[in-house]
């Protein structure tokens, strides 16, 4: 297996011919924004792991204490913004457009940056902390109200000393569909959940046909990035690493640029 490459004069070439390429990124990209991302080190809300908290046995038992914690990861996103690697994604994917070729996002993240920043091709795998989905009627909703229910107004704060608030059930965030009114969950997938089949099948298919890939604040190693990459090694398609840590290419054609996402992204995709 031969290294992979940092030639970016090379990779922008391969960027100039492609007619459409798929873009995953992972929590490193929205790390860079200031997102907590829960994840290693520092990975505490209170005294707990967000692997303790983003389960189902988690909020069966305890639902007050999980909606507290992605209230507060809702609330916590009024003060965050795209940074210049969600921008450049947005507008490479305008620009790919009107020449009749697509930039597809597929993202681990939760968070809409992506949104914000004016993708609109975007396959969100482990769902959308502004999502809501209905235990009762299945329910699945854009929910972007701030609190998302009045007795979470002022909670879900995360010092590790913070009294628990308690909340009732009927109190938490209900179904607005008529005459429904169940408990919601936040539409996230939670450990111990399978990701959903229809967006599955979508990456599926952009893996498929896409003829450029570009993996952003993931590796090529960790899942899902690990899943996919063998498909489009199989097929030849060049792949692109762009992150903090150095890693083995996918594969003979592989790129790797390591550092700031919101550095090297906007070099790689700049008109
Ligand atoms: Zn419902």
């Amino acid at each position: 297996m031969s290294s992979p490459s940092s030639d970016m004069k090379a990779f922008r070439e391969l960027v100039h011919q492609c007619k459409s390429l798929v873009v995953l990124t992972g929590a490193g990209v929205s790390a860079e924004s200031g997102v907590p991302t829960f994840r290693g080190a520092g990975g505490y809300w209170r005294r707990w792991n967000a692997t303790d908290l983003a389960t189902p046995g988690a909020f069966h038992e305890n639902p007050s204490l999980v909606w507290e914690f992605y209230h507060y990861r809702r609330e916590v996103m009024a003060s965050k913004h795209p940074n210049p690697a969600h921008i450049a994604i947005a507008e490479c994917e305008k620009r790919f457009k009107r020449s009749g070729r697509k930039v597809t996002v597929i993202t681990q993240n939760i968070d809409g940056l992506h949104k914000r920043a004016g993708s609109n091709r975007i396959l969100e795998l482990h769902g959308n902390l502004f999502k809501t989905r209905c235990l009762k009627c299945g329910d699945v909703a854009v929910n972007v109200d701030s609190p998302i229910c009045e007795a979470l107004q002022g909670r879900g704060a995360p010092d590790p000393g913070t009294e628990s608030a308690l909340i009732p059930e009927e109190q938490l965030p209900r179904c607005k569909v008529g005459g429904c009114g169940g408990l919601v969950r936040p539409h996230v997938v939670w450990f111990g959940e399978c990701l959903e089949s229809s967006i599955l099948e979508e990456v599926d298919q952009e893996l498929k046909n896409c003829d450029l890939c570009m993996l952003v604040g993931t590796s090529s190693v960790v899942y899902p990035a690990a899943g996919f990459a063998p498909a489009l090694a199989a097929r030849g398609v060049p792949v692109a690493e762009f992150n903090m840590e150095t890693t083995w290419a996918t594969n003979q054609l592989g790129f790797h640029f390591h550092g700031p996402a919101g550095e090297n992204v906007p070099e790689a995709l700049k008109p």
